[in-house]
C-alpha cells in the first residue's frame, strides 16, 4: 500500500520541481520589494495570471510605491482595477495602503500576524508576501495549495468546514520548509495551477504521484471534498377544490410574489386541520427554482355546504387580493396557474 510523503520528501519534491520547472519570470518575481509582492498576490486571487499580468504592469507604473497608492484617489485606484472584477480587493489594498502609511511610516510589515491585521490580507496571503519578500519559513493555503494537499493525503471533507481546513493548515505547516521557502511556496502555487488541476490533473507528470494517496486509490474525484448541498427547501400545503353549485371557489394572488395575479385554489398549510367533509385526491410536488411545493389537493364534496367551504376557504396561508366562484367552463378564460388548472382539468375529465 501506497505511504503517505514525509513532509521532508515532501518539501524537496516541490523544491525541485520549482529548480526545474517553477515560474520565475513573471513581473513580480525576482524582487524583495513587499508592495509589489502584496499587489500581485491580491490580483492573483480570482484571477489568471495572464489576465493580471497588464493590470499589474499599469498600477505599477502609476502608483510605484505604498506611499503612492496610499495617496492616490479612490476613484484613480478603482480606475487602475476596472475590469478585473471583485473591486472589494482595491478598496482593501488601497485602505491597507494607507494604514501601512500612517501607522508603519510607510514601510510594510515583515511580522506575518501584523499583515494578516491589513484589511483584505488573510493568513495564506500573509505567509506568501512574509515568505517571498522576508524570507520567513511561512506556511501558504490558497485553493491551489489546498487542493495539492487534500490529494497527496487524501484529506476528506469540504475544505470550508473548520476541522478539514485546520487539518490542511496543520499539514500546510508541517510541510513548508525551513530553508528555500519561497521556492517550495512558489512551486506549491505552480503545481497546483499547471499539473494538479481541479479537473483533470496531470498526475504523470507530477513530481508528488509515487506517494500521492488519492492518485495511487484511483479517488482523486473525492478531493478536495466537495461543499455539502443545502437540502431543498419544501412547504406542504392543501389545496381546497370546493365545488357548490357546478362552481369552484378560486383566489386571486396579490399582484406580487409566486403566481402574482393568477387564480389558485385556496391554500392551507398541511399542520393545520380542516374540517369538514373531505376527499383526498392524489398528492404531487410543484418545484419552483427554489423549494418544492408538496399539494395534498382536497375535495370538498358536494355534500358539504357552502358555509363549510368558505370556513375553508378562510384558512388560506395567504390573503387573497380577491375570492370567487367560477363554473367550470369558465376557467379557460381566467389565468391559472399549470398545476392549478392540470388539476381541474383531470377532474372536470373525470366528472
Ligand atoms: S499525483 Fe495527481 S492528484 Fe496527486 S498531487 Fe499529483 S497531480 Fe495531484
Amino acid at each position: 500500500m501506497t505511504k503517505p510523503w514525509s513532509p521532508t520528501d515532501f518539501a524537496a519534491k516541490v523544491i525541485e520541481y520549482y529548480h526545474a520547472h517553477g515560474r520565475k519570470h513573471l513581473p513580480w518575481q525576482n524582487t524583495k520589494d513587499p508592495y509589489k509582492i502584496w499587489l500581485s498576490e491580491i490580483m492573483l486571487q480570482q484571477t489568471q495570471v495572464t489576465t493580471v499580468i497588464p493590470y499589474f504592469e499599469r498600477f505599477i507604473q502609476s502608483f510605484p510605491t505604498v506611499t503612492d497608492l496610499a495617496q492616490a484617489t479612490d476613484d484613480q485606484v478603482m480606475q487602475h482595477w476596472s475590469g478585473l472584477g471583485y473591486y472589494s480587493r482595491a478598496r482593501n489594498l488601497h485602505k491597507a495602503a494607507q494604514i501601512v502609511e500612517s501607522e508603519y511610516s510607510g514601510v510594510f510589515p515583515q511580522d506575518p500576524e501584523t499583515i494578516e491585521t491589513l484589511p483584505g490580507i488573510g493568513r495564506s496571503t500573509a505567509g506568501a508576501i512574509a515568505s517571498f519578500a522576508f524570507g520567513l519559513p511561512t506556511a501558504i493555503l490558497d485553493g491551489n495549495v489546498k487542493r495539492v494537499l487534500a490529494r497527496c493525503y487524501a484529506i476528506e471533507g469540504w475544505p470550508g468546514n473548520g476541522k478539514v481546513l485546520k487539518a490542511l493548515w496543520k499539514r500546510a505547516e508541517a510541510n513548508t520548509p525551513q530553508q528555500e521557502t519561497a521556492a517550495y511556496n512558489q512551486a506549491m502555487m505552480d503545481l497546483g495551477a499547471v499539473v494538479c488541476t481541479r479537473t483533470k490533473p496531470d498526475c504523470t507528470i507530477c513530481p508528488l504521484s509515487k506517494h500521492c494517496l488519492a492518485y495511487s486509490n484511483d479517488s482523486i474525484e473525492q478531493y478536495p471534498g466537495k461543499k455539502p448541498k443545502k437540502a431543498r427547501p419544501s412547504k406542504s400545503v392543501y389545496w381546497l377544490i370546493s365545488i357548490h353549485q357546478d362552481k369552484v371557489l378560486l383566489h386571486k394572488r396579490p399582484p406580487s410574489g409566486i403566481w402574482g395575479g393568477l387564480w389558485t385554489l385556496p391554500e392551507v398549510v398541511q399542520s393545520e386541520t380542516t374540517s369538514g367533509d373531505l376527499q383526498t385526491l392524489e398528492p404531487f410536488v410543484h418545484k419552483f427554482s427554489h423549494y418544492d411545493l408538496q399539494v395534498q389537493p382536497l375535495l370538498v364534496t358536494s355534500k358539504a355546504d357552502k358555509a363549510l367551504v368558505e370556513k375553508n376557504s378562510h384558512t388560506s396561508i395567504m390573503e387573497p387580493a380577491q375570492a370567487d366562484w367560477f363554473s367550470l367552463n369558465q376557467l379557460s378564460e381566467i389565468g391559472l396557474p399549470t398545476p392549478v388548472s392540470k388539476l381541474l382539468m383531470k377532474l372536470l375529465e373525470h366528472s
